[in-house]
C-alpha cells in the first residue's frame, strides 16, 4: 500500500538537464540563450511591484497580441501557457488523451511522460539511419506531435514534408502538433501553413530565442477552434499560468523582434562557426537548424567525453539511449564559450 495514486505511481517523470550554482561554469546543457533578453523586458517589469497583489490577465491579452503582430495572426490564433512543456502538456490533454499518437523514437524525451499522464498510447516510428524523419513511416491515421527542428538531432523537416503529414492527419480528422522551440534558429517555419490547416497546433518558447526561459513562457498558434480547446484545459487546471511579470517581459521582448533577431543571428554564426571547425578536423556533426549541436563525440559511448568536459568546468547533455550513445548535445554560448569548448573537446576525441 501506498499513499500515492496509481496514476503518481506508475509515471516515469522527464529529466531535466541540471543547473548548477558555480557560476565560473560553461553551462552547455540545455539549450539557453547565452545572451540577456531585450532591454525592454527590464523596463517593462520595473515597477510592477504595486501590481502583484492583483491577480493577472488570464487571456495575456498583451503577449498575444504582440506574438499576433509579430507573426502575421490575429489574437484568437494564439494561446499562452507557462513555458511551453506546459502548453505542450495542455495539448496533450486536448488533443491526444485516451488516443493513439505519432511521434518519431528520438524527439522531445517530455513526450513520453505527457502521454503516460494523460492516458495517451505514444507509438514512436524509428528515424531513418541519418536521423532524419521518416515521414512517410508517420502516416498511421493517427495524430502526429513532432518537434521541428527535432531534438536532440538538430535536424529540420522542410515543410512540404509537414503539408504532408497536414494533408494527412486532417484527412483523419486528428491534429497535427509541431513543436516549433528552436524556429527562430532554422530556415523555414510552419506559420505560413495555418492559413490553409485548421488541424495544424505550432507551439513556441520564449526560452530560446527571446533569452526568457527564467520566465517560462510558451504559445501556441492555431485555429480558433484548437485554441479553444487549450483554453478549457487551461481553465480546467489553472486560469492563471502566466504571472503578471512573465506577460509585461514576453510583451516587451516579442515587441523588441529586431534585437531578438540579432542575438538570434549571432548565434547562428557562433553555431555554423563550431561546425565548420568541428568538420574540418574530422568530426561528425549534424546539420544544425537550432542553437545547439549534435555531436559525435565517441564511436559508441560519449558519457566519457561528456566526464572530461564536466572535470573542464563544461557542462553538455548525454542521452544515454541506443544510437543516441555515441553523441553530445552541445548548446551554443557566446563565441568564447564555443571557442573553448571546441577546443578541449577536440583534444579530448583526438586522445
Ligand atoms: N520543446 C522542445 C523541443 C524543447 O527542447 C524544450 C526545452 N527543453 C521545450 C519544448 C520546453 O521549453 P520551455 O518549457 O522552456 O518553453
Amino acid at each position: 500500500m501506498a499513499y500515492a495514486s496509481e496514476l503518481a505511481l506508475k509515471l516515469v517523470p522527464y529529466t531535466a538537464g541540471e543547473q548548477p550554482k558555480d557560476r565560473k561554469i560553461i553551462k552547455l546543457n540545455t539549450n539557453e540563450n547565452p545572451y540577456p533578453p531585450s532591454p525592454e523586458v527590464e523596463k517593462a517589469i520595473a515597477g510592477l511591484v504595486p501590481q502583484l497583489r492583483l491577480y493577472p490577465d488570464m487571456e495575456a491579452t498583451g503577449v498575444r497580441e504582440a506574438i499576433a503582430d509579430y507573426l502575421g495572426l490575429t489574437p484568437d490564433k494564439v494561446f499562452c501557457g507557462n513555458g511551453s512543456d506546459e502548453v505542450l502538456a495542455f495539448a496533450f490533454a486536448a488533443f491526444f488523451a485516451g488516443k493513439q499518437v505519432i511521434s518519431p523514437d528520438i524527439s522531445y524525451s517530455f513526450y513520453p511522460v505527457y502521454a503516460s499522464l494523460f492516458g495517451a498510447k505514444l507509438t514512436q516510428v524509428p528515424l531513418r539511419e541519418d536521423f532524419t524523419v521518416d515521414v512517410a513511416a508517420m502516416q498511421k491515421d493517427h495524430p502526429i506531435v513532432l518537434a521541428n527542428p527535432n531534438a536532440p538531432t538538430s535536424l529540420a523537416l522542410q515543410n512540404s514534408s509537414l503539408r504532408e503529414l497536414a494533408i494527412h492527419t486532417r484527412s483523419h480528422g486528428e491534429i497535427l502538433l509541431v513543436d516549433e522551440a528552436y524556429a527562430e534558429f532554422a530556415r523555414e517555419n510552419a506559420v505560413s501553413l495555418l492559413e490553409e490547416f485548421d488541424n495544424l497546433l505550432i507551439v513556441r518558447t520564449f526560452s530560446k530565442s527571446h533569452g526568457l526561459a527564467g520566465m517560462r513562457v510558451g504559445f501556441a498558434v492555431g485555429s480558433p477552434e484548437l485554441i479553444g480547446y487549450l483554453r478549457r484545459v487551461r481553465d480546467s487546471f489553472n486560469s492563471y499560468p502566466l504571472d503578471r511579470l512573465a506577460q509585461a517581459a514576453a510583451e516587451a521582448a516579442m515587441r523588441d523582434s529586431g534585437y531578438m533577431r540579432k542575438q538570434c543571428e549571432k548565434i547562428i554564426d557562433s553555431r555554423d562557426w563550431a561546425i565548420r571547425k568541428l568538420r574540418e578536423n574530422g568530426v561528425t556533426v549534424l546539420d544544425s537548424q537550432t542553437n545547439f549541436l549534435f555531436v559525435k563525440a565517441d564511436e559508441t559511448d560519449a558519457s566519457g567525453i561528456q566526464k572530461s568536459l564536466r572535470e573542464a568546468g563544461i557542462l553538455v547533455r548525454h542521452f544515454k539511449a541506443g544510437r543516441l550513445n555515441p553523441y553530445l548535445r552541445i548548446s551554443i554560448g557566446t563565441q568564447e564559450e564555443m571557442e573553448q569548448v571546441v577546443d578541449k573537446l577536440l583534444s579530448l576525441i583526438r586522445k
